[in-house]
């Protein structure tokens, strides 16, 4: 699973202000029209669902689902589908507008999409979590397909869901597409290096920002929130490069240790949920860990993490954005004043959808790359857009995330006013 430390932290309302105010705030920079912010501002397409399951116990329950389409101009919609007892309709609007920006940032040739039901997996059985995987792709049939909109793994889903959502598809279309999702097992065409691209893709931003700082990664003190898909091989990553891992948490509360903490042994000994706090006898809350001295704080897990309340007392120089939407608009000003730098989720997670992209790629073409070959071209793509986003900044003496912004604003909007959607 695309596990997260989750459930004792709340998500915030506040993603599709979030998305919208920094959105507003790169098109009035690059001197659009206010058109184009009122054209991306929210998605082109929401379906809501419903989807009955008939569960373990006889009873049937009907879950909600939604799948938004933010916008297609660069090409079909992509992103991935969470299964989440916070999923609501803004949350996944704010996510398909996130979706588009990473595309735009990283020049894939896709717009943005995400997916999203409100469920509880933790309290679901294995045959409970086909029936809704299943449900879920007969529900959004009409609006998905491997040239028209991309599903992939998000917060607790992973490739044995997307296997389930394949056949599914395929049993409808009544043929192969292996390109109507990413993030599939190898055996039914995945790609290489998936199940590690965001950690992969987050561990090159770090190595582009310690360059850019004149820092080593060696010694760099780092607080990871969240040891799940993400968190938990970023960590092994940082702990390879010499990095000290000082802090990490999870669903139950963080550790803690100033002298950098055994990311193999934590690895090995961790839940299926990610979770490992348990194993220590001194633990923090979510809330104290974020507050724990550190070079690098990196949010790796649900939204709406970093806020008014808690921004003043965060003791680092450095926040690295690997969860969507960690931090809430109020907080970034905040941030800004306080003069940490944050590389934004729309450029430092990015790297998972660039391995979906080369998934796809490799299904369309039925030709396999190898790890190596993956890992490259990945970390060009990192490279690039790291560059882009730096260069913008510098430009016009913005933050980055504001930077990133405005790098795909730039070819959203372009493409949008050449098919004649705009002026
Ligand atoms: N769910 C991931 C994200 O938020 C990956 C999306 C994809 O691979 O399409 O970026």
């Amino acid at each position: 699973m695309e596990k997260a430390a989750a459930s004792n932290m709340s998500v915030s309302s506040g993603e599709l202000e979030a998305f919208q105010s920094v959105l507003k705030k790169a098109v009035e920079l690059l001197h659009y029209p206010e058109i184009v912010y009122e054209f991306l501002k929210e998605p082109m397409r929401v379906l809501e669902v419903n989807i009955p399951v008939k569960m373990d116990d006889g009873t049937t329950k009907i879950f909600k689902g939604y799948r938004a389409q933010h916008n297609d101009a660069l090409g079909p919609t992509k992103g991935g589908i969470r299964f989440h007892p916070d999923v609501n309709r803004e949350e996944v609007s704010a996510l398909s507008g996130w979706m588009s920006l990473k595309s735009g940032i990283t020049d894939l040739p896709y717009g943005g999409g995400k997916g999203g039901v409100i469920c509880d997996p933790r309290q679901m059985s294995m045959r409970e979590l086909e029936q809704l995987s299943r449900g879920y792709v007969r529900a959004v049939s009409q609006i998905v397909g491997p040239s028209k909109d991309i599903p992939a793994p998000d917060m607790y889903t992973n490739a044995q869901i997307m296997a389930w959502m394949l056949d599914e598809y395929d049993h409808i279309r009544e043929f192969d597409s292996p390109g109507f999702i990413t993030g599939k097992p190898l055996v039914l065409g995945g790609s290489r290096g998936r199940e590690t691209a965001t950690s992969r893709g987050l561990f090159y931003i770090l190595q582009f920002l310690a360059e850019q700082n004149k820092m080593e990664l060696a010694g760099l003190r780092v607080i990871i929130q969240g040891f799940g898909n993400v968190g938990s091989y970023l960590a092994q990553y940082l702990y390879e490069s010499g990095a000290k891992v000082v802090g990490i948490a999870d669903v139950l509360g963080g550790v803690y240790d100033p002298d950098g903490l055994d990311i193999p042994d934590l690895m090995e000994r961790r839940d299926s949920f990610g979770a490992v706090t348990h194993l220590f006898t001194n633990t923090l809350s979510n809330k104290e860990l974020l507050e724990q001295e550190c070079d690098v704080l990196i949010p790796a897990a649900l939204g709406g993490q970093i806020t008014e309340e808690n921004v003043h007392e965060l003791s680092c120089r450095f926040i690295v954005e690997a969860a969507n939407g960690p931090t809430t608009a109020e907080a970034d000003k905040i941030l800004q004043a306080r003069g940490i730098t944050v590389v934004p989720d729309v450029l430092a997670n990015a790297g998972g959808v660039v391995v979906s992209y080369f998934e796809w790629v490799q299904n369309n073409q039925g030709f396999y790359w190898d790890e190596e070959l993956v890992d490259t071209r990945l970390k060009d793509k990192m490279a690039a857009s790291f560059e882009k986003v730096y260069k913008m900044a510098q430009m016009y003496q913005v933050d980055m995330r504001t930077a990133a912004y405005m790098v795909a604003v730039r070819r959203l909007a372009e493409a949008s006013r050449l098919r004649g959607w705009i002026d």
